[in-house]
């Protein structure tokens, strides 16, 4: 078994290679490594291994690694589904939420990050391929709900995820992510300050760095199989 730091360089490889195919600078793809179900002993060997992006999806499963990182170079991305009684501790312990796919969701964020911190940054998550059963705002909804949240003092609004539907071929895997690439670039014209296309992860990170991935959110190719918990 290839050990952590092992892994997480065949990951970096991956998104050089990638990059510099076609045409892009590597350095303009942010890799969050997605830490959700590892234990904390994981997260510091990637650390120590120079990773400082990490995910999580489960509050519960966060916090105690947060905690017993705490004073660590990291930055905490929130990658999950969000029930509004978890805004407050998603809204103190992060950096980052991709998440959003509420405006709602969005106001208790802003309004309970504290106001001695930077402000959150944040992604709307689209539904892109209008999967009834899956989370985010529907493609024709994103420009109103930017407009919302971008005038919310405590969050950042960076621009926009999505977790397209699993496809086993390039050009099918290809497909959601050219069209959330569309979306931000109307967008941009509202709101020029957008910079973030998150998209992309283990089985499909080289797809989406082609269409424009600004950061790719990649677990199981680090870490190993998920552990049930
Ligand atoms: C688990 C998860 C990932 C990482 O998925 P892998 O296939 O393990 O790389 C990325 N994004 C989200 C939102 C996730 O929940």
């Amino acid at each position: 078994m290839p050990t952590i730091p092992e892994r997480l360089l065949a990951v970096r490889e991956r998104i050089t290679q990638t990059a510099r195919a076609c045409g892009r600078d590597p350095a303009t793809v942010c890799l969050v490594a997605v830490s959700k179900t590892r234990p904390a002993e994981d997260v510091r060997a990637a650390l120590a291994a120079g990773q400082h992006d990490f995910g999580e999806n489960y509050l519960q499963d966060a916090l105690p690694k947060i905690q017993a990182l705490s004073g660590a170079d990291i930055r905490w991305h929130f990658i999950g589904p969000i029930q509004s009684n978890k805004t407050r501790d998603i809204a103190r312990h992060f950096d980052w939420v991709h998440s959003i796919d509420r405006i709602k969701i969005a106001q208790r964020l802003s309004a309970q990050r504290a106001p001695e911190q930077a402000p959150l940054q944040v992604c709307l998550q689209v539904n892109i391929d209008a999967e009834v059963s899956k989370a985010g705002f529907a493609p024709a909804a994103v420009a109103a709900a930017a407009d919302a949240i971008a005038l919310l003092p405590q969050l950042r609004l960076r621009g926009l995820m999505c977790i397209p539907h699993p496809s086993s071929d390039p050009s099918g895997q290809r497909a959601g992510f050219a069209a959330l690439r569309a979306l931000l670039t109307q967008l941009q014209q509202r709101h020029p300050h957008l910079d973030t296309l998150s998209m992309g992860m283990s089985a499909d990170l080289e797809a989406a760095i082609v269409e424009g991935a600004t950061l790719v959110r990649v677990g199981t190719d680090i870490f190993g199989p998920r552990l049930s918990g």
